[in-house]
């Protein structure tokens, strides 16, 4: 009887624990992608990234003779469904970590095993499933570097090869149309520009890895904080859908290492941090949606997220040139360096003292790489709620950031229009790409800052003397 492989966030066909052992099985397999109520639910620019992802994985298995059926609704109606029509006795997939993933799969799980369905979930999207890491004490870790010690030397196991073949059912299920799916549609205006930006596809995310290693991961330890320079891996968008596995990351970084490349530990290190995300994510799903220390209830956060600096802060119009450019690459790309979200989050909590949840949900609809464990974990690091957080009195200050980590200014001049004569075509993409709304032109001059770094600081300091710490 048929398999059904149910894919969600493990959207490729190298190193997939689950396919592989399906293949193995013997038995015809049915792959499915379903949008159920965790992908409606999804921000819009997550939403229209995972469609590139579903229709780069429907290519790569037609090219294997094989097919994905698509259905809309109910995870797990869809899947009784397909059940009752393909006769099916067999329902599996990867296994996901996120508070919203966990409750579906937790009940499609013990309603299809009710139904007397093998269900069964594997592991694929960590490196480390986040119950095989503890303390010594036998607790999970709540700091970052005593986990990264105790894992960087574990076995990891050698990645999988695409199957040889994908056995095939001897009749399809009928399957939606993707493009009817609108996937992009409650995207921003402009989503070509976007798209003009993205890297999808299992192939393309091997490529882009490779070309990582080859060129780059040497200088990374350095360039990785430089947000003008082209001097990360770019694989979160990847990652984030499952286009490539962290085991292929893991595993190409180490051969750098070994090959002299030393900085390549650092890129090691970055793939450890996803991992820390989905452990702390796993032990205290809390961390997604409220403080994790949950003393900083009592912080008095401005929770309006229609003021009109939450406002400027979302257009990149603060006057702050760090901020205005790290959003604007936002709308543009989708994606902002990872010293700029830094920036923009110490920014919006501390100089404008906003709920680090507005900053959160706003990443949460316009990030291509949205990954619910590193946004969260993000956020709360950069508000000072988190686990390993920065502390609160340590406030970024975006001028002289910008001064230290854009040197040559090709930041700036990458993003803000207004400053030069002649703006270049990202800074100039950004017009394209945003709601018309917004009534902003290349033209305009550039805002004067609407909270200055330094009384910013000034004022996030006073109150966070007031909570008595
Ligand atoms: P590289 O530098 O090439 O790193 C390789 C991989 O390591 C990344 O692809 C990513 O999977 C992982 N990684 C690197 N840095 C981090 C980190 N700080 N935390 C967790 N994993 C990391 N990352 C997301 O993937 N999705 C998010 O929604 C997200 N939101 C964030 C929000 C805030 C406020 C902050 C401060 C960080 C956030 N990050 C998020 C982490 C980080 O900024 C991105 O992973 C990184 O910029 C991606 O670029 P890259 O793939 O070129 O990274």
């Amino acid at each position: 009887s048929p398999l059904i492989l149910w894919f969600r966030r493990d959207l490729r066909l190298g190193d997939h624990p689950a396919l592989t052992e399906a293949c193995a099985a013997g038995r015809p397999v049915i792959p499915v992608f379903i949008h159920d109520q965790v992908v409606a639910g999804q921000g819009a620019a997550p939403r229209f990234r995972l469609g590139l992802s579903v229709a780069a994985l429907r290519d790569s298995l037609k090219g294997k003779s094989s097919g994905l059926t698509l259905r809309k609704g109910d995870a797990l109606e869809v899947l009784r469904a397909l059940v009752k029509e393909t006769g099916a006795t067999a329902v599996w997939w990867s296994r996901l970590y996120d508070p919203d993933a966990k409750a579906r799969d937790t009940a499609v799980k013990a309603a299809l095993k009710g139904d007397g369905i093998d269900a069964r979930s594997f592991a694929g999207h960590l490196l480390f499933e986040p119950w095989d890491v503890e303390t010594k004490t036998g607790g999970f870790y709540k700091v970052y570097t005593p986990m990264w010690k105790a894992v960087r030397d574990t076995d990891i196991r050698a990645t999988l090869p695409v199957p040889g073949k994908i056995p095939a059912p001897d009749t399809w299920p009928a399957s939606d149309n993707l493009d009817d799916w609108r996937m992009g549609a409650d995207m921003r205006r402009g989503h070509d520009v976007v798209l003009s930006h993205c890297t999808m596809g299992e192939a393309a995310a091997t490529s882009r890895l490779g070309a990582f290693i080859a060129h780059r991961v040497a200088d990374y330890a350095t360039a990785r904080d430089l947000p003008g320079v082209d001097g990360t891996s770019g694989l979160s968008e990847n990652l984030t859908y499952g286009e490539i596995s962290p085991h292929a990351c893991w595993h190409a970084g180490q051969r750098a290492l070994h090959d002299g490349k030393g900085e390549a530990e650092v890129f090691l290190k970055e793939l450890v941090w996803r991992e820390f995300a989905y452990h702390l994510v796993h032990h205290t799903p809390r961390i997604v949606s409220g403080n994790w220390k949950e003393d900083w209830d009592a912080f008095p956060w401005n929770t309006d997220a229609r003021r009109k600096e939450v406002q400027a802060w979302q257009q990149g119009r603060t006057g702050i040139r760090f901020v205005d450019a790290a959003m604007r690459e936002l709308q543009v790309t989708g994606r902002m360096h990872n010293r700029g979200r830094m920036i923009v989050a110490s920014y919006l909590t501390k100089h404008l003292m906003t709920d680090w949840k507005i900053g959160l949900d706003w990443f949460a609809e316009q990030l291509i790489d949205w990954d619910p464990a590193s946004n969260a974990m993000g956020w709360q690091w950069a508000a000072g709620s988190g686990p390993d957080a920065a502390p609160y009195f340590r406030v970024f200050n975006p001028v002289t950031q910008l001064e230290k980590f854009d040197k040559g200014g090709a930041y700036g001049k990458a993003w803000l229009a207004e400053e030069y004569a002649k703006p270049s075509g990202t800074a100039l993409q950004f017009y394209d790409a945003i709601p018309l709304q917004w009534n902003m032109s290349p033209d305009d001059a550039y805002p004067d800052p609407i909270v200055s770094a330094e009384d910013g600081r000034k004022a996030a300091l006073d109150a966070y003397e007031k909570r008595g710490f």
